[in-house]
């Protein structure tokens, strides 16, 4: 196994990934906030089977979390999340600090419109401003030929691609499928803050998204009554208070009411103190 190397310095990083990119190697970058499961791990194993160099970071990013959000409690294991890396052939882990992303004076943020207002944005004010402040950051410092992005974060994925192709980044935007535990559940960090109860409830997001994807690609059109159906499933279901869930296109994310062409659909759902997001692609298969 090839030996990965941690590196908590932006300026230490930089100069090591300048002279392999010199030297012809490419470079895929996993970006995550770390305790990483299979669904990171899908991610880097993919890096690692197109690139010649693959870095993955780890930096839980206070600028995507609410005052009233988790940063605190957010699930944090570098020594663990160093072993998983490694073994799906990772070669450099970066793991920034705070204080060196964001030191004192720092003011500069990024916005991409609209697209980051609807969905998650609007329960997640600010949300998507922290990240895409922080993927450019990252984008910056690592300067790889791919970057790997998952479904699971559907907007996301689609707010970062545009801000590429809008900042004019030399960079390709791969997004994997959503990876899940074998009764449908999306893997995600926060799942570990699921009570015994919540965690076998959980399956129903998966389940109600995959029944209305069945009947809109089985010819039912109308959003309003296929959703109609799924918000009768999810609120049968233990504990289950949803956030939202809404049938968007899938360039654009703007609500639509007929399932003709791609759309995806999407949900929030709060369990406890988890707050799981899930969605699926209606007619269409990678976003
Ligand atoms: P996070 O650490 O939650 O910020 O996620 C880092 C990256 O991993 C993002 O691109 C996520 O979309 C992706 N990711 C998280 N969970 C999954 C999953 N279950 N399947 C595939 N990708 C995922």
């Amino acid at each position: 196994m090839k030996k990965m190397q941690t590196i908590y310095k932006i300026e230490e990083l930089k100069p090591v990934l300048r002279g392999l990119k010199l030297s012809g190697e490419k470079i895929g970058f996993v970006p995550t906030m770390g305790s990483l499961h299979e669904g990171h791990l899908s991610l880097i194993r993919r890096a690692a089977a197109e690139n010649d160099i693959v870095v993955s970071s780890i930096f839980v990013n206070p600028a995507q979390f609410g005052p009233e959000e988790d940063y605190e409690e957010y699930p944090r294991d570098l020594k663990g999340d160093s072993a998983l890396a490694e073994a799906e052939g990772a070669d450099f882990l970066f793991a920034p600090e705070v204080r060196d992303m964001y030191p004192p004076g720092y003011r500069t943020f990024v916005e991409v419109r609209e697209l980051g207002e609807g969905l998650c944005g609007g329960s997640r004010p600010g949300f998507f401003t922290g990240v895409a402040t922080v993927v450019l950051k990252l984008l910056n410092i690592t300067r790889p030929d791919v970057f790997y992005l998952g479904q699971k974060d559907a907007q996301q994925a689609v707010l970062l691609r545009r801000m590429v192709h809008d900042m004019n980044l030399d960079v390709r935007v791969e997004v994997l499928p959503t990876v899940r535990e074998a009764d449908g559940l999306a893997m995600s960090s926060r799942n570990r803050y699921l009570s015994a109860g919540e965690r076998e409830s959980a399956p129903v997001i998966y389940r109600a998204l995959s029944e209305a994807k069945a009947a809109a690609e089985g010819g039912r059109r109308d959003v309003r009554a296929v959703l109609g159906d799924l918000e009768a499933v999810k609120s049968s279901a233990h504990g289950a208070e949803v956030d939202y869930i809404e049938a968007v296109s899938v360039d654009e994310l703007v609500p639509v009411s007929e399932f003709s062409g791609p759309v995806l659909i999407a949900c929030a759902v709060k369990f406890g103190k988890a707050r799981l997001i899930d969605n699926i692609l209606v007619n269409c298969e990678k976003l």
